[in-house]
């Protein structure tokens, strides 16, 4: 047997039921059911149809989620949805219980930290043990978050924004020597730092000294970017035991 339903109700409508006095007023009254931090729905307020509401990605291609999944007797009535990017509707919890679907909402990280997690999973895919035992990359992620919470707690922005958030958080970022990380948050090889590698284990195998490799470097007025002007022999080493391509290669075949 089975009984006629409305059917989903257009974005609009959705957009335009949480705009409303009585929308924003349930968002206050699940903050207070659920303790949950639910700011995030007041941005809908705004228009709410080109960003995903729970993650705040700027898209035109949003799409309409049951709170209530409709198999479990969820209505199609504009308050039983939320307007979200494919992402996290995919990822969104189904159950009866509206309560798990805020508590996910809520928790649904902004679509930027995602990048600074990329980044930084980019970054220790890369690093040698010896770099992350150091706890330079997790207080550099922290200051990087830090730094751009009063942005991220305004909700939406333009890509723009984003750029310029992802390349804030690569500021923080150290790539170990040899490499660098590009605008994507991609951890590449540097080519004028890996040239510096090679000169240096070319000498190496010449038998010369850290400290006459130093002096080489200095008289060659060799520039290098991590403020070796003047190469000291400790520098030198460093530049000797850092990671090449082909060690990376290697280290990553085996
Ligand atoms: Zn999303």
């Amino acid at each position: 047997m089975s009984t006629v339903r409305k059917s989903a109700p257009s974005k609009q409508k959705i957009a335009k039921y949480w705009s409303s006095e009585a929308g924003q007023n349930m968002i206050d009254k699940l903050q207070t059911t659920h303790l949950i931090d639910l700011d995030k729905m007041h941005d809908i307020q705004g228009g709410g149809l080109d960003f995903c509401w729970a993650c705040s990605k700027p898209t035109s291609r949003l799409e309409k989620c049951h709170i209530i999944p409709h198999s479990n007797e969820g209505s199609n009535e504009p308050d039983n949805f939320v307007l979200m990017c494919k992402t996290c509707h995919a990822e969104s919890p189904t159950l009866s219980d509206s309560f798990y679907f805020w508590e996910w909402f809520a928790d649904q990280e902004h679509y930027a930290f995602k990048w600074a997690h990329y980044i930084s999973k980019q970054a220790s895919n890369i690093l040698s043990d010896d770099f992350k035992s150091t706890t330079s990359l997790a207080s550099s992620l922290k200051k990087a978050k830090h730094d751009l919470k009063p942005v991220i707690v305004s909700g939406r922005y333009s890509d723009s924004t984003t750029k310029a958030m992802i390349r804030e958080v690569i500021k923080h970022q150290n790539a170990p020597l040899g490499w660098k990380i590009d605008q994507d948050g991609a951890v590449i090889p540097d080519d004028d730092e890996q040239e510096l590698i090679n000169i240096v284990r070319g000498y190496r195998q010449l038998d010369l000294s850290y400290n006459a490799i130093a002096q080489k470097l200095t008289d060659a007025k060799f520039t290098a970017k991590r403020g070796y002007a003047v190469f000291s022999e400790t520098a030198v080493k460093k530049i000797n035991d850092a990671e090449t391509i082909e060690d990376r290669t290697t280290r990553v075949i085996h």
